[in-house]
Formats: structure tokens, C-alpha cells, sequence
């Protein structure tokens, strides 16, 4: 141990049995600290900073793309500087669909887990699943329905597949009834789930009924 760095947290596996891949985790915290390439404060850091994020991140963005057409366009054409614009640090190239009265965007990782975090937060545990991670491609339509979506016939569904090197996040309508609200109000109507694709935004009258609609 780096005799810098005398703050360190006792390890968990003080207090119970590690299974392996947690025991390769603390292993690897302890290598890195170790040979000086990260000290426990920068990985406190980090991980301080995911915590932070949740859908509420996400749904400044969008909200800022209802009211300024000229930011919709600049996170259309280059998500990751847009973001940057509203101090969102986005660590992996992003790319943003909107979603208008003719296309309808889904995500998904079908290999496993790629979500956004950086923007919206943890994925939600279906998210992660195997069946949703292969209906969400061969039958979209049959997912939407499930989660209570069901999109017109004339209306195109395009599924994006996130991986490690590129990631997506929807851009869902602007709720109708919403004219002439401010930015932080409008945020209010964007959930987690529109921002994947499986749900519409919230209406105005959902979001007055509901206490927590960013969940
Ligand atoms: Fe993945």
C-alpha cells in the first residue's frame, strides 16, 4: 500500500465473504492504488459521480431540446459536445434519435447492459435482461405493447443496439399541453423510460399526479 494514500476504507471483506468477482474488484482497487495509478479519493470520486446521475441529468437535456431548436440540432449532429454544453460529461460517443410523428427510437444492448449512464443513470434490471435484450429486436412492436406503447402501424419503430463504443438515448416528444412552459417544468414530464424508448412522455396531467415522476 502507497504510504501517500493513509485514508483507506476497511475492505467489505471485513465484515463478509466476497464472492470472486468482488474479490477481483478489491484486488484490483488495491493494485491500482498500489502502483500509484489512482488513489482511493479519485475512485471515490468516480463513483460519487455515478451516483449522481439519474434521469433527471437526461431530462434537462431534453427539455432544453424542446425550447431551443438550434441545441436540438446541435445534439443531433454531435451529441457528446451538446451535452457538454449543459455540463453533462459524457465519457463514451453518444448519439441522439428524436423521436417525431413518423419514427419511433428503442434502445437496447443485446449483447448486455450498454446504457447511457452518464446521462440517465443506471439501467433499470429489465433493461439487463435476456428476453428484453432479444424481443427488443425481433419483435419491438410486441415489446412496446407490453409496456403499455402501442405505436401506430404507419408509424416506423427503429431499434438502436448500444455497445461498448457507441451509445443512444432518445429524444421523445414533447408532450401536447405543454406550450409555453419553462425548461425546468417541461423536465418534469421526462421519464427514464421515454428515454429509452419503451414509454411516452409523461402529459402534463400524469406528471401533477404523480410525486416522483422522474423514477
Ligand atoms: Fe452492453
Amino acid at each position: 500500500m502507497s504510504e501517500t494514500h493513509t485514508h483507506e476504507h476497511a475492505s467489505p471483506a471485513a465484515d463478509a465473504p466476497l464472492g470472486a468477482l468482488a474479490k477481483r474488484s478489491v484486488a484490483l482497487h488495491l493494485l491500482l492504488v498500489e502502483k500509484g495509478l489512482l488513489c482511493a479519493a479519485d475512485i471515490h470520486a468516480k463513483v460519487e459521480w455515478i451516483e449522481n446521475i439519474s434521469p433527471a441529468t437526461g431530462a434537462r437535456v431534453v427539455a432544453r431540446c424542446w425550447t431551443d431548436e438550434a441545441f436540438k440540432q446541435r445534439l443531433l449532429a454531435d451529441a457528446n459536445a451538446a451535452a457538454a454544453e449543459c455540463d453533462v460529461k459524457v465519457i463514451i460517443p453518444l448519439v441522439a434519435v428524436e423521436n417525431t410523428d413518423r419514427v419511433h427510437n428503442l434502445i437496447v444492448c443485446t449483447l448486455c447492459s450498454c446504457y447511457p449512464r452518464f446521462l440517465i443513470g443506471e439501467p433499470p434490471a429489465w433493461y439487463k435482461s435476456l428476453e428484453y435484450r432479444s424481443r427488443a429486436v425481433s419483435d419491438p412492436r410486441g415489446v412496446l405493447r407490453e409496456f403499455g406503447l402501442e405505436v401506430d402501424a404507419d408509424t416506423e419503430v427503429r431499434v438502436y443496439d448500444s455497445s461498448a463504443d457507441m451509445r443512444y438515448v432518445v429524444i421523445p416528444r414533447r408532450p401536447p399541453g405543454s406550450e409555453g412552459l419553462s425548461e425546468e417544468e417541461l423536465a418534469a414530464f421526462v421519464t427514464r423510460d421515454s428515454m429509452i424508448g419503451v414509454a411516452l412522455t409523461l402529459s402534463p396531467d400524469e406528471a401533477a399526479r404523480s410525486s416522483s415522476p422522474l423514477d
